[in-house]
C-alpha cells in the first residue's frame, strides 16, 4: 500500500493536518495510540484572545483567531457534529486602576477585534468582581473529544489504531516501509512523544503537566469566568475548572495539592462552595522552551517532519499553522523561521 503521508499521532494536530493534506487530495494514514494521548483528551479546549497576568493579546492572535471558528465550525459541517462552543470570556478586574486601563483599551483599534464589553459593575451575586470586568469574543471552547471522536469517523480506513514503532520501518529507494505501508514521507504529530524519537530527541521541548477538574456548582452563566483559574460551563450545575502548570512530577497522576490549588482559585472568583468533584484528570502538553511550536523537516533524515510543540494552546495555533504546514509540505512554501525547527537544527 503506497501513501504519499504516514502521520504519527491523532491528537489536535495529526488531525487538523492529515484533514488539510486529504481535502488536497493526498493519500494519508494516520497510526495512532488514543489510549496514550497525554494532552488532547484531556485539554479544556479554550481559546482566548487575550491572556496572561497582564492581559495582552496573546502571540500572533491577529493571524490565528480569524482562522479558529471558520475551521472547526467546517468540521462540523463536515462530519455533521456539533463540537465548537462559542462563548464569551469574563475576566473581572481586580482595582479600579485596572479598570481604567481597560477603559482605555476600548478606544484601541488593536483590540476590537478581542473587546465585546467593559463593565463596572458586578455581574452576579456570585461572583468576586467588585470592580466589574471586561467580556472578550472571538473565544470560546472546544470539546477536543467529540472533535477528535467525529474525525475518527471522517478519516475511516485511513486512520490505523497501532503504535508507530521506528524499529518496524526502514528507508528503501527514498521511501519509509514497514513491509505493508511504503510512503514518501513521515510525519510526526505525536506531542510529547516525539521528544523519544531518535529524530527530534534533541529538540528543546519542555513539557507541562496540567491538572483539570469538572465540578458541581450550582450557578452557570452564559459564559466563561477566567482569572487565575477558569471556569467554563459544560452543561446545567457543571463546570470545566483548570488548570494548573508544572514542569516536575510528570509522571504522577492527580495530586491532592493541585485539586486545592483549583479549588483556591475557585473560591476568589466564584463565592459558592464546590458542591461535587465529578473527575480529576492530568495531562502533559507539549510545550517547547521558546514557547514556540515545532514545525519542519529534519535536516538529514530523508522526508521525516514534525508538527509539534503546540504547548497550552493548541486550539488557537493549530488551525492556522496546519495551513502553514500542509503548504509547505504540498507547494514547498517556507514556514516561518520562528516556528521553523531549522532555528535549532543549525546549532545542532
Ligand atoms: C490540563 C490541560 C489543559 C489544557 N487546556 C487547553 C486549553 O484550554 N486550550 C488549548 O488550546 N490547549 C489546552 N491544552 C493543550 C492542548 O492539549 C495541546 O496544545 C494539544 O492538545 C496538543 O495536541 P497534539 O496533537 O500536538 O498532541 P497530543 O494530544 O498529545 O496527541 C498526540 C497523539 O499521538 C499519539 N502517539 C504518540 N506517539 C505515538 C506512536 N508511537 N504511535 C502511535 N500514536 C502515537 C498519542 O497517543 C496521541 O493521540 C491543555 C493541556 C492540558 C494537559
Amino acid at each position: 500500500m503506497e501513501i504519499d503521508f504516514l502521520l504519527i499521532g491523532q491528537g489536535l494536530a495529526g488531525t487538523a493536518l492529515g484533514y488539510r493534506l486529504k481535502q488536497r487530495g493526498y493519500s494519508i494514514k494516520i497510526m495512532d495510540t488514543p489510549a496514550d494521548n497525554q494532552s488532547s483528551r484531556v485539554a479544556a479546549g479554550l481559546f482566548n484572545p487575550v491572556t496572561g497576568r497582564k492581559m495582552v493579546k496573546t502571540w500572533n492572535a491577529d493571524l490565528l483567531f480569524p482562522e479558529i471558528i471558520p475551521f472547526y465550525s467546517e468540521l462540523e459541517q463536515l462530519t455533521e457534529q456539533q463540537f465548537l462552543t462559542i462563548q464569551s470570556i469574563y475576566r473581572p478586574f481586580l482595582s479600579v486602576e485596572e479598570q481604567n486601563e481597560w477603559m482605555g483599551h476600548s478606544a484601541d483599534e488593536a483590540f476590537q477585534p478581542y473587546l465585546k464589553a467593559i463593565v463596572q459593575e458586578s455581574q452576579s451575586e456570585y461572583l468576586q468582581d467588585p470592580y466589574g470586568g471586561v467580556y472578550l469574543k472571538n473565544s470560546g471552547w472546544l470539546d477536543i473529544v467529540s472533535f477528535l471522536d467525529a474525525m475518527k469517523g471522517y478519516f475511516g480506513e485511513d486512520l490505523i489504531l497501532r503504535k508507530f514503532t521506528e524499529e518496524q520501518f526502514r528507508l528503501e529507494n527514498g521511501k519509509w516501509t514497514d513491509g505493508e505501508i511504503v510512503t514518501g514521507n513521515l510525519i510526526f504529530c505525536s506531542g510529547v512523544k516525539a521528544m523519544e524519537t531518535r529524530f527530534f530527541s534533541e529538540l528543546p521541548f519542555a513539557p507541562v503537566k496540567g491538572e483539570i477538574l469538572e465540578v458541581r456548582q450550582d450557578f452557570t452563566p452564559d459564559y466563561i469566568v477566567n482569572r487565575g483559574v477558569f471556569r467554563v460551563p459544560l452543561s446545567e450545575g457543571l463546570h470545566r475548572v483548570g488548570s494548573t502548570y508544572t514542569w516536575h512530577d510528570l509522571d504522577q497522576g492527580p495530586t491532592e495539592r493541585a485539586k486545592k490549588e483549583l479549588t483556591e482559585r475557585l473560591a476568589s472568583l466564584v463565592k459558592l462552595p464546590v458542591e461535587k468533584y465529578v473527575s480529576h484528570k492530568t495531562g502533559i502538553r507539549p510545550a517547547t522552551k521558546d514557547r514556540k511550536p515545532f514545525l519542519g523537516k529534519h535536516p538529514d533524515h530523508p522526508n521525516v517532519y514534525l508538527f509539534d510543540g503546540f504547548g497550552a494552546k493548541g486550539v488557537s495555533l493549530i488551525p492556522y499553522f496546519s495551513k502553514i504546514m500542509m503548504h509547505h509540505l504540498v507547494d514547498q512554501s517556507p514556514i516561518p523561521s520562528d516556528v521553523d525547527i531549522a532555528r535549532y537544527f543549525d546549532y545542532i
